[in-house]
This record gives structure tokens, C-alpha cells and sequence, in this order.
């Protein structure tokens, strides 16, 4: 089973890993617009990795 990776290549820093299986993209999109917000703001290109 893989998992994705929420990743700001602004920051060159992982921001998070999740299970594929349980996180859907759109979730993943949650997860960055609620919880990774100074990114957001700022305009960092936050993206998902996949396996
Ligand atoms: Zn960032």
C-alpha cells in the first residue's frame, strides 16, 4: 500500500505523509488549505506526491 505526500517545493520540505488508501485528493486539499496555511498565504506551490 502507498502513500502520498503533501510537499511544498517553495520550502523544499515534506509537510506530511498519508496513506493513499484513506486520503483521497480532495481530502489532501483539506488537509493543505486547513493545516498549511502560512504556505497557502504566502503563495508556496504545495503539491501531492504520489508513490
Ligand atoms: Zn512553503
Amino acid at each position: 500500500m502507498g502513500s502520498k505526500e503533501i510537499y511544498c517545493s517553495t520550502c523544499k520540505k515534506k509537510l506530511g505523509r498519508y496513506n493513499e488508501k484513506y486520503f483521497s485528493d480532495d481530502r489532501l486539499n483539506a488537509i493543505i488549505a486547513n493545516n498549511h496555511t502560512q504556505c497557502i498565504r504566502e503563495g508556496h506551490n504545495v503539491i501531492i506526491l504520489r508513490p
